[in-house]
């Protein structure tokens, strides 16, 4: 998925309605202002445009990527311990946290 762009003109009904472009149009059609890269979330002005979301929304992404590994362990209800130990120890600890689980 791509980034996307916003106008960075306050005043603009563009911004105002948090209407998004894409990457590859350059300039607002309603007001002519030069399109910046926006936050795919909240439409802030991103200042690093190597990333669609801002700072805020890119970590509230991360966690939620993080958990979803985690569950994807399959480590169930004890996820966050089970995830660690075999990120540490590797597949030997997975059996155990089979056997531990029962
Ligand atoms: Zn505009
Ligand atoms: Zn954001």
């Amino acid at each position: 998925m791509g980034k996307i762009k916003g106008c960075g003109n306050e005043s603009c009904e563009t911004h105002k309605k948090k209407i998004t472009y894409k990457e590859s149009e350059a300039f607002c059609s309603k007001c002519g202002s030069l399109l910046v890269y926006v936050c795919k979330d909240c439409y802030t002005q991103l200042s690093d445009d190597t990333e669609k979301y801002c700072v805020r929304c890119l970590a509230k992404h991360e966690d939620r990527k993080d958990k979803a590994k985690k569950v994807a362990a399959g480590a169930g209800g004890g996820a966050l311990a089970v995830g660690g130990i075999i990120l540490t120890y590797g597949k030997k600890a997975l059996d155990v946290a089979k056997k531990i689980k029962g």
